[in-house]
């Protein structure tokens, strides 16, 4: 039993509370509760048997929570995360799930947890294997792509890293020291020609066909299923980092991909989509150079507005209202919008506006700085009202495992 504060360097949180990462799945599962409780019509049509890949954080947790919850979709949760040794707390994904898990549990859900290498041909065989045996599958009526990774481990053994750098010209901006919440300049070199290659390697759409490619080749699709995968476009403001750098060239090869997608989904009179989402603070946005600038900007003009979502708001929309509710509005690119509030153009006035003028007097002024570092914690499992942190508890938690 211990104490467990936050404990941060840079943008890294090394611990993480188990009873406040089990909050924050609460407070997801009860936001689906609340708008399937006020719009049932909405919730009529929706996933039955769902398979998310990059289950545990982020949008990936979310769509769980929401399939799971406001559809009562029997959910495989594929992740990569590190449980309790010692007095070393679990990662962040590990105590979510582990509470996704027994709610669902209480609720009746069907829930079965992979962790490992999404990547890797044993972990795609493991969970279709899993899928094939399964009762309450067979097969799956939704696949749900929401990986994002730091690095892949190719068939040949080689290690491809992504890298979150510009393209062509260097970087100079600006970002925002987590504690002391002062202004620091960045500068960034442009990547190499294998720096953007291993990014698109990473985080391209490459993986995401050999899902489909895997499931499919052992029939555990269903008629009419659908399949997402989840891009950023964002702010002209971020585009030297983000839009027109390496993690923008590895996006834009989810279009390519969907494209590919399309006439093997098409057999099964299903879909492939690329869903644009919201900019927001995962464990992967933190570590994007400059956005936190642009995030506690937007966090502040969306909140004034009274349009800000988190990730469950996104999700739940997403399939309540787009993917299943007959509403897809598909832009030129036949992407799915999720990102139409904070492409609104009061919302990216007021960034334009204040990009330039932010400094270290007027950040709380003109940013949610303060709501962004709640969320960083909270994305931790901490500054939850109802949880008692001065309290001692058991780093470990138990995670049902199917691998
Ligand atoms: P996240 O860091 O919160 O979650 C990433 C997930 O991937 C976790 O479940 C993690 O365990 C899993 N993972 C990482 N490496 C793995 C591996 N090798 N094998 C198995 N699982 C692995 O990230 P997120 O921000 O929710 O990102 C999910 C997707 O959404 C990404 O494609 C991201 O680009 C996209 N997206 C994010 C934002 C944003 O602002 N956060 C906006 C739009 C789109």
């Amino acid at each position: 039993m211990q104490i467990i504060e936050p404990r941060i360097r840079g943008f890294l949180c090394t611990t993480a509370h188990p009873l406040g990462c089990a909050a924050d799945v609460e407070r997801q599962i009860a936001h689906v509760a609340q708008v399937k409780g006020k719009d049932k019509g909405a919730f009529a049509d929706g996933p039955k048997r769902a398979l998310v890949v990059g289950a545990s954080g982020g949008y990936g947790l979310a769509s769980r929570i929401s399939a799971a919850f406001g559809w009562g979709a029997a959910t495989v949760g594929v992740f990569f995360e590190r449980g309790a040794e010692g007095s070393r707390t679990a990662s962040p994904g590990w105590y979510k799930t582990a509470a996704f898990t027994q709610q669902a549990d209480a609720a009746g859900l069907h829930a079965a947890n992979f962790n490992g290498d999404a990547f890797s041909a044993d972990i795609k065989d493991q969970v279709c294997d899993y899928i094939a045996k399964d009762k309450a599958l067979g097969q799956i009526d939704l696949l749900v792509y929401s990986l994002a990774a730091p690095s892949r481990q190719l068939p040949d053994g080689r290690t491809a890293k992504s890298a979150l750098k510009p393209i062509g010209k260097a970087f100079a901006g600006q970002t925002i020291d987590f504690n002391t919440g002062e202004l620091r300049d960045i500068a960034l070199e442009p990547a190499s020609p294998e720096e953007v290659a291993d990014t698109v390697k990473v985080m391209g759409g490459e993986d995401w066909e050999a899902w489909v490619q895997a499931l499919a080749a052992r029939n555990l699709l269903a008629k009419g299923a659908i399949t997402t995968n989840y891009t950023y476009l964002g702010s002209e403001v971020t585009w030297p980092i983000y839009h027109h750098g390496t993690i923008g060239q590895a996006k834009q090869d989810l279009d390519r991909a969907a494209k590919a997608l399309a006439a093997p989904m098409a057999a099964l009179g299903g879909k492939a989509y690329v869903v644009v989402m919201k900019g927001l603070l995962t464990q992967a946005a933190s570590a994007i150079p400059g956005m936190s600038i642009y995030l506690s900007l937007l966090f502040r003009a969306m909140k004034d507005a009274g349009t800000h979502e988190g990730c469950i708001e996104q999700t739940s929309r997403l399939m309540a209202h787009r993917l299943y509710g007959g509403g897809l509005a598909l832009d030129d690119e036949g992407r799915i919008r999720m990102d139409d509030y904070e492409m609104d153009p009061g919302i990216q006035d007021y960034i334009r506006a204040n990009w330039s003028a932010i400094d270290g007097e007027n950040l709380h002024q003109l940013t949610d700085f303060a709501g962004y570092r709640q969320a960083f914690l909270e994305m931790h499992g901490f500054g939850f009202p109802g949880v008692d942190y001065a309290a001692e508890v058991d780093p470990a938690a138990p995670l049902r495992l199917a691998n």
